[in-house]
């Protein structure tokens, strides 16, 4: 059994401060954990990046027994036993990939009661006997995750986990939790049923991912788009998708041309050497995977700042899937789509040739959700949202409509000359012909056909080529002219189109966007924690990456990217003050800890900047606090009367540490200011608020709730 925490007497909040350095729990997190450790089953959906993990990994460390975490996907359980190992945890994972001297090993931790987790691949659980090992064994719970893959109605039905059900009826008294972050109705029916998860309370977290910023391009010159993006985002993290192999393999040559360090991923290639790019992009070795969609299933990568689609998806489900591996640690993220109408015309072709009737009728809607998407005016967000039946009440403000509506202009005048264009030469061209018959190009083909003759040849040479392309993919869009897939995309005129050429209706467009606007907005890694020392920075990632290197793990392991921002902001100079960031606990701060304050505490002489440090009276009691003491023991610990431990605790407070007083007073004197305050708001002074409360309610209760009001 692990040695950080003693289940008897921490609180869960004092697990997740002292295990995990976390200061607070997520929406819902809390009510899981409580819910699994009274015993009760859960069915929890919540998007990417959410915390799932850490709803089975508390009740883990409170219930007697080791928690069993069934996971189709191997490559990612190294991960999570690595980052559990990291905070001290004791955690196995029992798969495949195990050699068999390593498989006995664990076997016998799990016998010797050692292992507070084992994760566990659903064939190995159901396979050779082991389900009858585990009736010798104290089970602290069953956590099925990705449980989606129950379902024949998900993208990705696992045989095994049909079986699932067996761990219902065989062990009806140990608390069981399935969780995914599919949102799809009948897919949670089906994981209900299969799972016998019928009395389970369900816990559903809405899909927005507000720290993702999303923003279309119009593609126009793709790899000078990608190379713009990229340049102003150096050594961050991302994923360039494309659609076809061959694509993947240019676009990742052409970035290591620039300098890059990028590498190809697609299904064509070894399993070696896509084992190799994936784990040097795990360790930050790679900034840059181009790749193909078959990327991105088995990691977890928390620190992906991008995801940009080069070419269209084919859907929003896949679309929002590859961009969900963005910014999973919560901090800003980017989602870039270049949108072109060509390769919406390439998908439409594939989706044609599909011969089942009916699978052709819902590939093609869900292709047109995905042009609508990428073509909308409103904002991305809602479109996106709306699409999972999800409603958002207001524009969201991160994404490129938001933040830089598109401007609009009468675009009468040439909608008119674009269509008669189309008109004159026959609707029998596509749209590049007619645009260079709008701009007059000089081309050995206009020559041939003699459309250098037409009436409308040269009569856009106002504008560019982008800028017609633009327009008519808006006219098709806009239901004026379509685009003739089976017979090579020529353009052909509506009816639609008459009182337009005839100049009786006017029409309003939107102006192309080609160049990524408002570069100065992009998001900055602060998460909304304010400014941080961005060289500073730089130097604890170097330290964090020379940290991993040496015990063979992923930097992320070591610590996340929030919690290296929030370091490069407070500049914590002793263990009181770097505990108080997001990610260091106990077990962090005494392997890391010395690291880490040595490189601040050099940084700030070095170039005279002023650190915090705490001092040591503080220090103690904020260490009480950790502990998960209440307001008397800390006050005992430390050897003080109650008005002063609660006096100190107001100053931490005021130096920003997450002080929650509902866990230094009794419950019911808690409630009872908190009613008080809300009746009375938080500006009334102590003694009216005193005059409103019982006699038995001390005024450093009083003041205490208030502050953290
Ligand atoms: P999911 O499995 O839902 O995709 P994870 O469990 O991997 O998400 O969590 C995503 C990230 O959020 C991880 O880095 C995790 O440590 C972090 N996290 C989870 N819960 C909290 C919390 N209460 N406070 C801060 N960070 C959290
Ligand atoms: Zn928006």
């Amino acid at each position: 059994m692990n040695d950080v925490l003693n289940i008897e007497t921490a609180d869960i909040t004092a697990s997740l401060r002292r295990v995990f350095g976390y200061p607070a729990f997520r929406p819902h997190q809390r009510e899981i954990i409580e819910g699994l450790i009274a015993g009760r089953d859960a069915f929890v959906l919540m998007p990417t990046g959410g915390g799932k993990s850490l709803c089975y990994q508390v009740p883990a460390l409170h219930r007697r027994g080791v928690a069993l975490v069934v996971s189709p996907l191997i490559s990612l359980m190294k991960d999570q036993v690595d980052a559990l190992r990291a905070n001290g945890v004791a955690a196995a994972f029992y798969n495949s990939a195990l050699g068999s001297a390593e498989a006995r090993q664990v076997l016998a931790r799990l016998h010797a009661h050692e292992l507070d987790l084992l994760y566990i691949s659903p064939e190995r659980l159901l396979s050779g006997g082991f389900l009858q090992r585990l009736r010798d064994i104290d089970i602290a719970l069953f956590a099925i995750d990705e449980a989606h893959c129950v379902s024949q109605w998900g993208h990705d039905f696992r045989r095994e986990y049909a079986q699932l059900g067996v761990l219902r009826t065989e062990f009806p008294h140990v608390p069981l939790v399935a969780l995914t972050a599919t949102a799809d109705a009948q897919t949670r029916e089906d994981i209900v049923r299969v799972l016998g998860l019928q009395q389970a309370q369900r816990y559903i977290t809405g899909f927005d991912r507000p720290n993702i910023r999303y923003t279309v391009l119009e593609k126009h010159k793709p790899f000078d788009q990608l190379a713009r993006f990229l340049d102003g985002r150096r050594g961050q993290a991302g994923i360039v998708y494309a659609l076809s192999r061959k694509r993947v393999e240019e676009i990742a040559a052409k970035l290591r041309d620039t300098g890059l360090r990028a590498a190809a991923y697609h299904a064509g290639l070894p399993g070696e050497q896509r084992q190799t790019t994936q784990e040097a992009f795990l360790r930050d070795e790679l900034q840059v995977v181009v790749a193909t969609v078959a990327f991105g299933m088995g990691i977890d990568k928390p620190n992906v700042r991008f995801v940009v689609h080069y070419d269209l998806p084919k859907n929003i489900e896949g679309y929002y899937q590859e961009t969900g591996r963005a910014g999973r640690d919560g901090l800003p993220a980017e989602a870039l789509l270049l949108h072109g109408a060509q390769d919406a015309g390439t998908s439409r072709r594939f989706i044609e040739a599909i011969e089942n009737p009916e699978q052709r009728r819902i590939e093609l809607h869900k292709l047109n959700a995905m042009i609508g998407l990428a073509e909308s005016v409103s904002c991305r967000r809602r479109v996106l949202l709306n699409y999972f039946g999800e409603r958002l009440e207001k524009d969201c403000g991160n994404c490129d409509v938001c933040l830089d509506p598109p401007a609009q202009f009468d675009a009468s005048v040439d909608a008119q000359k674009a269509l008669s264009c189309i008109y004159r030469v026959g609707q029998r061209f596509g749209m590049g012909h007619v645009v260079d018959v709008l701009r007059g190009a000089d081309k050995e083909r206009i020559r041939a056909l003699g459309h250098q003759a037409l009436s409308t040849y040269g009569v856009g040479s106002d504008k560019s080529e982008q800028e017609w392309t633009s327009l008519i993919r808006q006219l098709i869009h806009h239901g004026y002219v379509t685009q003739d897939i089976a017979n090579y995309s020529v353009l052909q005129l509506t009816e639609a189109a008459r009182p337009l050429l005839r100049g009786e209706q006017r029409l309003q467009l939107a102006k192309p966007r080609i160049r990524e606007q408002g570069r100065k907005k992009r998001p900055k890694l602060d998460a909304g924690l304010g400014s941080y020392d961005e060289s500073l920075f730089e130097q604890l990632r170097a330290l964090r990456k020379r940290l991993a290197d040496e015990q063979g793990v992923p930097p992320y392991i070591v610590f996340g990217d929030a919690t290296l921002v929030q370091m490069a902001r407070d500049k914590p100079l002793d263990e009181g003050a770097l505990l108080a960031v997001v990610g260091v606990g106990q077990h962090k701060l005494e392997k890391y800890g010395h690291d880490f304050l040595d490189a601040i505490t050099e940084y700030c002489m070095a170039n005279g900047e002023r650190g915090v440090e705490m001092e040591p009276a503080l220090r103690d009691t904020w260490l009480a606090y950790q502990d998960g003491l209440d307001l008397d023991a800390i006050a005992s610990r430390r050897g003080l009367p109650l008005t002063q431990a609660a006096e100190q605790l107001l100053r931490l407070m005021a130096l920003g540490q997450p002080v929650a007083p509902e866990r230094l007073i009794a419950v019911k004197k808690y409630q009872l200011i908190e009613a008080a305050l809300t009746r009375l708001g938080a500006d009334a002074d102590l003694a009216t608020l005193r005059g409103a409360l019982p006699a038995f309610v001390a005024d450093h209760e009083v003041a205490l709730v208030r502050a953290a009001w």
